[in-house]
């Protein structure tokens, strides 16, 4: 399984050759820890999860980081709002961004750096950039003269200006192509946190948490370096300034960004009532796995337009999954010429696999996953599924639950014990006419919801909430 990505960088598909053979390390940029993430935030969360698990099936082991920014501008003043020292109220946030990941499934990467631990390999990465002629004092803090990178651009496009070559830029997220000399650190001001240190009191700039965090745990060179469209300007095109200017090497060799989320059909802004964490949408009542379905299930070069209607679309589709493979598990054996064959089978397992591969194309994997979900539901019509295929329907569902990870859990988490002693009590009684019981056990489980079906190859249960 050989992957391709489109690489930002040489804005062109290439195949993916890891440094190391057998290892990819990978950095993603993470939270910035002053609020609940929203859901363009975990788009690209979702992406990058799905990025790590198709490395993994491809048989390599992934080293991932991803940072926590505790402190930037942001941090400062809302924890300086709520009353509270910085880092009581970025520990807050780093719990919430925790729970969300575990409610979307995403895996956890090998390392989650928060900024204010790597103080010292920040100071360490200004001291080089001095020594090499890239940074300059002035006023207390320390700039990054970017005239002296020549290949300051190249990841953007964006050039600097002639005009704007020494003017300087304080604020973190400045604007779009206004290239200038960037802050590396931040002199200490009255009522800001800051760190005594070699090069003077401050704090880090925002650009160079990356930079020293990412080269201290992946090595000054590594693989794959990811984020949302919005940080190719100016967040990575000063990455590459800092590592490369203090390395003279390299730095990341694929640069894969995700596109922008919007929200029926809007951007999303607080002002218009469409910005929504994933604690919104769970109070109200949506399940996460479906928001896991919808935000994975644009390949993340396109914009996504999230709507409410895709949401409960999402949802339904997770339920006729479950069906599905609720039916596939009471199936009898079947060995007729019209059974469902290993074949069909293997054929999803190949188009998926390079669906994936085809620079992580979720809705080519997802359409073959419901070709072959489709196929078990008409041969259980009918002849039912052989015993290989049914042997290789469960390599393939593992797969999926891999990478995508769509599959509902139903079968074995909550209360779906209970709802399969009750259904297999309720076939007893029918098979000794106690139609009473039958009927009092279907009521039963109406009441919590469950619809149960009879088929002609058993019974089959389904949540109608
Ligand atoms: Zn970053």
């Amino acid at each position: 399984m050989l992957l391709r990505f489109y690489n930002t960088l040489s804005r062109r598909l290439e195949d993916f050759e890891p440094l190391e053979p057998g290892r990819a390390r990978l950095y993603t940029c993470g939270p910035t820890v002053y609020g609940y993430a929203h859901i363009g935030n975990l788009r690209t969360f979702l992406f990058e999860d799905v990025l790590r698990r198709s490395l993994k099936l491809a048989g390599l082991s992934v080293t991932q980081v991803m940072n926590l920014t505790d402190i930037d501008d942001k941090t400062i003043r809302e924890a300086k709002a709520a009353g509270l020292e910085l880092r009581a109220y970025t520990d807050r946030f780093i719990a919430a961004f925790f729970a969300d990941l575990e409610a979307l499934r995403v895996e956890r990467a090998e390392h989650y750096p928060r900024a204010t631990d790597y103080i010292t390999e920040m100071v360490a990465l200004v001291e080089r950039l001095e020594a090499a002629g890239h940074a300059y004092r002035s006023e207390g803090s320390i700039y990054y003269r970017i005239a002296t990178f020549p290949g300051y651009g190249k990841l953007s496009g964006v050039r600097p200006e002639a005009n704007l070559v020494g003017a300087r830029v304080d604020s973190e997220e400045y604007d779009k192509e206004d290239a200038r000399d960037f802050v590396l650190w931040k002199g200490a001001r009255e009522g800001e946190p800051s760190w005594e240190t070699a090069i003077g009191p401050g704090r880090p700039g925002w650009h160079l948490e990356c930079s020293a965090m990412s080269m201290a745990l992946l090595g000054e060179r590594f693989d794959i370096h990811t984020g949302g469209v919005d940080n190719i300007f100016p967040h990575h095109e000063n990455e590459i300034a800092q590592s490369e200017g203090a390395t003279g090497e390299p730095f990341a060799r694929y640069w894969l960004h995700a596109e922008h989320l919007v929200v029926e059909g809007e951007k999303m802004a607080k002002s218009k009532g469409n910005f929504f964490t994933l604690r919104d949408l769970v109070a109200q009542g949506h399940d996460p796995l479906a928001v896991r379905y919808l935000l994975i299930s644009v390949p993340y070069r396109q914009k996504l337009n999230f709507t409410m209607d895709g949401l409960h679309g999402a949802a339904q589709v997770i339920e006729r999954i479950a069906n599905t493979l609720r039916r596939l598990r009471h199936a009898p054996p079947a060995a007729g010429p019209g059974a469902l064959a290993e074949a069909a089978v293997e054929a999803f397992r190949r188009d998926y696999r390079e669906a994936l591969a085809d620079d992580l194309n979720t809705a080519r994997a997802l359409a073959a996953l419901h070709t072959l979900l489709r196929q078990v539901n008409t041969a259980l019509d009918g002849e039912g599924v052989s015993e290989p295929a049914r042997a290789a329907l469960g390599e393939a569902l593992r797969d999926v639950a891999a990478v995508l990870d769509i599959l509902p859990e139903d079968e074995v988490g909550g209360d779906a014990q209970e709802i399969e002693r009750l259904v297999v009590e309720r076939t007893t009684a029918r098979a000794a006419r106690d139609f009473a019981l039958a009927d009092a056990i279907r009521d039963r489980l109406a009441a919590m919801g469950i619809a149960i079906e009879d088929t002609p190859h058993g019974t089959v249960w389904h949540r109608t909430g």
